[in-house]
């Protein structure tokens, strides 16, 4: 049952961080996510404040440099619908097209998205596992089939957003502010793996919201996209997914960003195999060479080793296409 809270609903980003002043306050967007942890007791709140009356936060521009900027409270079904970003940053279109279900995307916020918390079982629920504060992970020795292969340790979650390894891929900043001011950090650099702290997923400091995104205009040649494997074609979390965003400049790779989901605790940047890209003209070899050097250090735990071809299959397909 739900315990009782208050819930507020300011009108201003300034009296939202007042009113986030403590730990059991929590921020609500659209509520997908939030509202079921409440109900199964992932965590509890004392206080909801709600993000629906701060305008600031809503919106999707492209400045006229080809910056691309989109709030918080923007919606997944906006995002997914919007004409330019599917024309010039299409991981991002395909990425939001992919989340969830019609229902969720209307109702569900990019800031919801990149912040939600992990599906794990284990973590949902009725456990005192690592994530929520206890002393063991149990899908390490229990029911992994959906967990990470690379990046785990003391807790072998999976990042479920689809959005977030799009937006890495197209090199996006994010936009936080907190009690102590504004900051923008890649967002890259927003997420944190098990080794960091198992407890949390995010760098957000108490009492810091995301406030939105930015995307560099793209480079001229860059292509990009979003493939996404699941188990469910209607709706479901990615078992794995590739994003990419690949500079082709006379015939050769220029740059190559690559970010995996599904598959990690935190999206997952192919660096190696970027690395082993760039300079080079794309041909089967080199997308062999590249779907090989994707798999080194995986660590499959007992019912997910089939995610290793996976991850190789993706490389090949997403690359192949490209050829
Ligand atoms: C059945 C189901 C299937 C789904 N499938 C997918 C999928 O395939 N791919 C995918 O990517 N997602 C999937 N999701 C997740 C869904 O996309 C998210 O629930 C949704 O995007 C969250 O947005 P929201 O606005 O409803 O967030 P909320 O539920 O309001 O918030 C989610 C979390 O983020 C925090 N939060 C919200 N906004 C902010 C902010 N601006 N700053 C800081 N913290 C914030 C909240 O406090 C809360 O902890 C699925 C969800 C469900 C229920």
């Amino acid at each position: 049952m739900l315990r009782t809270f208050a819930y507020v609903r300011p009108g201003s980003v300034s009296e939202a961080l007042k009113q986030l002043d403590g730990p059991g306050s929590r921020i609500h967007a659209g509520g997908t996510d939030l509202l079921g942890c409440l109900r199964d007791g992932v965590f509890e709140a004392q206080k909801i404040v709600s993000l629906a009356k701060l305008d600031e936060l809503r919106g999707i521009t492209v400045a006229p440099d080809g910056e691309l900027r989109i709030g918080a409270l923007a919606t997944i079904a906006e995002i997914a619908a919007h004409p330019a970003i599917a024309v010039t940053f299409s991981a991002l279109s395909q990425a939001a097209s992919l989340v969830a279900s019609p229902q969720l995307r209307n109702q569900g916020t990019l800031g919801g998205n990149l912040c939600q918390r992990p599906r794990c079982w284990y973590f949902r629920g009725d456990y005192a596992c690592t994530r929520k504060g206890g002393g063991m992970c149990y899908a390490v020795g229990g029911e992994n089939q959906y967990h990470c292969i690379f990046g785990g340790g003391a807790c072998v979650i999976v990042h479920p957003s689809d959005t977030a390894p799009a937006l890495i891929a197209l090199d996006a900043k994010v936009r936080l502010i907190g009690p102590k001011g504004p900051r923008v950090l890649p967002l890259e650099k927003f997420y944190v793996l098990p080794e960091q702290d198992a407890t949390r997923e995010t760098v957000l400091e108490p009492g810091e919201l995301v406030a939105g995104v930015v995307v560099p205009p793209p480079a001229q040649g860059q292509r990009s996209g979003y493939r996404k494997v699941r188990a469910r074609g209607s709706w479901d979390f990615a078992m794995a997914g590739l994003a990419h965003a690949v500079t082709l400049k006379a015939g050769k790779i220029a740059d190559a960003r690559l970010v995996l989901s599904g598959v990690a605790p935190i999206p997952w940047r192919l660096q190696a195999v970027e690395k082993l890209l760039v300079g080079q003209k794309l041909d089967a070899k080199l997308i062999t060479r590249a779907a090989d050097a994707a798999i080194i250090g995986a660590k499959p735990l007992e019912h997910n080793g089939y995610k290793v071809p996976l991850v190789h299959g993706l490389i090949e397909e997403v690359l192949g296409a490209a050829l």
